[in-house]
């Protein structure tokens, strides 16, 4: 009876439908194997607690990994509960989750709700800043610190809710034990507290800095959010259940951040397998599962051991690297993981065409080898198969450069997710430091970006000069540089033509945001950037990729409007739900404006650029046609346009406005502040800049692949040094690395292929290479685990696929005729097999032609 109440019931198995249907006042643990389907039972439990229970889906709190994890779900919940509810969830990562909270409470925990959100970018170089500082200091210590070590040393401190004063006294502690080391001949023991003492010293300054700039780091969205959660509890309490996907993988702190939502009301599901857990290295806790066991009554525990995803042979071959750490005996398996539960994970798919492992030369011949492989497979598969059912799933971002290339000259189109991000591109990043500027007048590291952006003669001296009168001011550079405009004494330290200098910059950043103030549409803020600093022209004289960076810069307005759609689309479905002008922030965020079909230039631009942009600003702007000003004073000539020189701004007007908005807990939305928390926290996600109107193959890293799914994947550089990585040599880390290898492995559906070469280059020298330890170990254990053959694609297996992926089988003349035609089309001798490679002893893969086809 209930199943036909509710339908997505149906498709559930025994366990998944107890597990979705348990009281949602049991604190739920599912933990279980890749592809059993805890996605999708959090899902369903989602729509079981709106429907069954009659929650409101407002007071339902699910957390994913990624904004892209966010989104799909979301999708999913759209089918299940319609578009209405699916909107009013609050579903996103732990970090869009406290932003949104912080954004609208934060005021209660004396944190401005203007604040920006640092990225890791605006972190090194905040810290490479404090680090410069000091050099002498170092030097003479012979203390050699990067700004990434103190930063993930710093972080680490944050998850663990160490502050500075914590860790300098951690840091006394360890110099006092290791006080005799240095007498003794230990130096590098009584240099590491010595050490550990200055990265205290370093925390203290970064935090000073950044709360100076009023803004939040990331590890911060979730200190901040949790501080606030305690303290104002009562906030949390229309939340009643919350659900926590990847839970393997939550540090200390998210684990803390879920305590008190269940606490707010009790209800709490999350799911996970410590098999998948790979962000050991970003202080992830798997000691979490047990945590939760003792803190809360009653948990049910419940698993699911049938996988729906992949056929017999991947999840055999993926099972024989996971299980290496459990079952070794004996010496030869020295990075044994013996902390490992065995799971049975059984699936009632076909054992189908075996896993794929493959031998080459170089980086270059592998990278032809994918992209003929997949122009093979979606020939063999009479079309079943499309680009986007495919991916490459890489160990380092580094990898990407010879497979994009290749893919590229094969024509086979490609997006990268987890890689080249969007949002980290330099004409990206100029743009938002304006906006940020707009929003947020004192965060420096924006300030910093752009003060001589495009270039007005503000040079590093007379920067660091401005930073330090701030300094000295107890002001943000962007306030001191306001008084210098406005005041007629200039700071001491400071010369007179700084400020003049200084003045176009103040007057753009004073027009953004007084027109960020009366609420202006992103889309025109973005083209008022651009016109107000010529930064066409800028990219178009100073960089030499001008054509792809103005693509950039189009598609940020293309992504501004969209985000403008979604928070438009938000309210009015939600007109009175108080906190959701910054729901899923992320959801947006995730949904790169490439989803949408769209012109790969964006109207406005289509003809010219700067013709449009130009008519623009004459029709709207009655002063455009003002001729420039030439004004010369102290002897130095300089060119003002007639925008550009600085314009009185009734300042304290536009402030009280922009006060105005930020202080009514709950209403009046801020599309600017709405789009730049989109943008900053979806450097998960990679736009690509085009529409994806076409099938794309994905490139990923294995980190940002967690929890997805593609019918065929493929693993390039198997090798040692690359699985397991070169940096990790401790015996917690190799087992990591081979978690990592098989999360890979385990998100293929259908074909699956290993490979890896025998040459790489490696800082800058061509280095011989192995396959890894991980397989190899496999390998001998059962040698057929794996096969060298290209796997082949019959109409027995087409049928498979098919029923597999719930797709119509193709139909078989219609494919003999596209295998037919690839066939001709195929490269006439192997690309890929080269005489080379055949003289280096090629253990495991056989001499074949691209080739399974030539032979077909
Ligand atoms: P991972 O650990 O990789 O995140 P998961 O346990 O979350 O995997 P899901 O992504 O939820 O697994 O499910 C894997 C695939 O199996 C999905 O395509 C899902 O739709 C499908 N699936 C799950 N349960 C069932 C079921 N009972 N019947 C049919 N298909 C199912
Ligand atoms: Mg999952």
């Amino acid at each position: 009876a209930d199943i036909a109440k509710y339908p997505y019931l149906a498709s559930l198995n025994p366990a998944q439908l107890r597990a979705v249907t348990a009281p949602p006042d049991v604190p739920l643990q599912i933990l279980a194997g890749p592809g059993s389907g805890k996605t999708r039972v959090l899902t369903s439990r989602v729509a079981h607690l709106v429907k069954c229970h009659g929650y409101q889906p407002h007071q339902i709190t699910a957390v994913t990994f990624t904004n892209k994890a966010a989104s799909e779900m979301r999708k999913r919940l759209q089918a299940l509960l319609g578009e209405k509810d699916a909107a009013t969830l609050v579903l996103g990562t732990f970090h869009a989750t406290c932003a949104r909270y912080l954004r609208r409470h934060g005021k209660r925990i004396g944190l401005d709700n203007n604040f920006a959100i640092a990225d890791a970018d605006d972190c090194k170089k905040m810290m490479a800043r404090l680090l410069k500082e000091r050099a002498p200091e170092l030097a003479k210590m012979h203390i050699n610190l990067k700004e990434g070590v103190v930063l993930n040393e710093i972080s680490k401190a944050k998850v663990k809710e160490e502050t500075p004063g914590m860790m300098a006294v951690r840091a006394r502690r360890e110099a006092e034990k290791n006080a005799g080391a240095d007498s003794v001949g230990l130096k590098d023991l009584a240099k590491a507290s010595t050490t550990l003492e200055i990265i205290a010293e370093l925390y203290e300054e970064y935090e000073t800095s950044l709360r100076a700039a009023n803004a939040l780091d990331f590890d911060d969205l979730l200190v901040f959010g949790l501080r606030l959660f305690r303290e104002e509890s009562w906030i949390l309490e229309p939340c009643l259940h919350i659900l926590v996907d990847e839970f393997q993988d939550t540090n200390t702190t998210q684990y803390e951040l879920m305590k008190c939502f269940a606490y707010a009301n009790g209800g709490v599901s999350v799911v996970g397998d410590p098999d998948q857990s790979i962000y050991g290295w970003r202080s992830a806790e798997i000691e979490n599962l047990n945590r939760m066991r003792r803190d809360f009554d009653g948990v049910e525990a419940i698993n699911l051991e049938e996988n729906y995803r992949s056929t017999g042979a991947i999840l055999d071959a993926s099972h024989s690297i996971v299980s290496q750490g459990a079952f070794s005996t004996g010496a030869e398996l020295t990075h044994a993981d013996p902390n490992r539960i065995p799971k049975d994970l059984y699936t009632s798919h076909p054992k189908s065409t075996p896993v794929t492992l493959k031998q080459f030369a170089t980086p270059v011949i592998e990278a032809s080898y994918i992209s003929t492989e997949i122009k093979r497979l979606v020939a063999y598969s009479g079309g079943m198969l499309k680009y986007d059912d495919f991916a490459i799933l890489l160990r380092y971002n580094a990898l990407s450069r010879v497979i994009e290339s290749s893919l590229q000259k094969d024509a086979v189109p490609s997006r990268v997710i987890g890689g080249h991000k969007f949002f980290e591109r330099m004409e990206i990043k100029d743009l938002l430091a304006y906006l940020q500027l707009a929003d947020n007048p004192n965060f420096t590291p924006a300030f910093l970006r752009v003060v001589n952006v495009p270039r007005r003669a503000i040079g590093d001296k007379s920067v660091a000069e401005i930073v330090d009168a701030a300094k000295r001011d107890k002001v943000s550079p962007m306030e001191l540089s306001e008084r210098i405009i406005d005041g007629d004494k200039l700071p001491q330290g400071i010369k007179p033509a700084v400020k003049k200098n200084l003045a176009t910059f103040v007057g753009i950043v004073r027009k953004l945001r007084r027109a960020a103030s009366q609420g202006t549409a992103v889309d025109d803020l973005i083209r008022l950037v651009l016109e107000k600093t010529r930064y066409e022209e800028y990219l178009r004289t100073s960089h030499q990729d001008f054509d792809q960076r103005w693509e950039n810069v189009v598609e940020l307005i293309n992504y501004s409007v969209t985000v403008a759609q979604e928070q438009g689309r938000l309210q009015a479905l939600n007109p009175d739900d108080t906190v959701n002008d910054f729901t899923s922030a992320s959801a947006v965020a995730s949904e790169p404006p490439a989803r949408k079909p769209k012109p790969a230039v964006h109207p406005m631009f289509r003809h010219n650029p700067a013709e449009s942009l130009r008519s623009r600003s004459a029709s709207e702007d009655s002063k455009a046609d003002r001729k420039p000003k030439v004004k010369v004073e102290d002897d130095v000539v300089e060119i003002l346009s007639s925008d550009d020189e600085f314009e009185e701004v009734d300042i304290d007007e536009a402030e009280a406005t922009a006060q105005g908005v930020a202080d009514s807990e709950g209403d009046s939305p801020n599309p600017l502040r709405f789009f730049l928390q989109s943008s900053m926290l979806s450097t998960d996600t990679g736009s690509d800049g085009d529409g994806v109107d076409t099938p794309k193959v994905t490139i990923s890293t294995v980190h940002a692949a967690k929890g997805l799914e593609w019918p065929v994947v493929f693993i390039p550089a198997v090798e040692d040094g690359t699985f397991p990585s070169y940096r990790c040599v401790e015996e917690h880390e190799i087992a990591e690395e081979r978690r990592l290898l098989y999360v890979a492995m385990t998100r293929a559906q259908l074909v699956l292929s290993l490979s890896h070469t025998m040459a790489r280059m490696t800082g800058g020298e061509e280095k011989d290479r192995n396959i890894s330890d991980f397989v190899a170990r496999s390998l001998r254990t059962n040698p057929t685990m794996f096969s060298s053959s290209l796997p082949e694609i019959n109409a027995p297996i087409r049928q498979q696929m098919a029923e597999m992926l719930g797709r119509p089988a193709p139909d078989e003349t219609s494919t003999q005729e596209l295998i037919m035609k690839h066939v001709r089309a195929a490269p006439p001798l192997s690309t890929w097999d080269t005489p080379e490679l055949r003289g280096r002893g090629n253990r495991f893969a056989r001499r074949e032609g691209p080739s399974g086809a030539a032979r077909a």
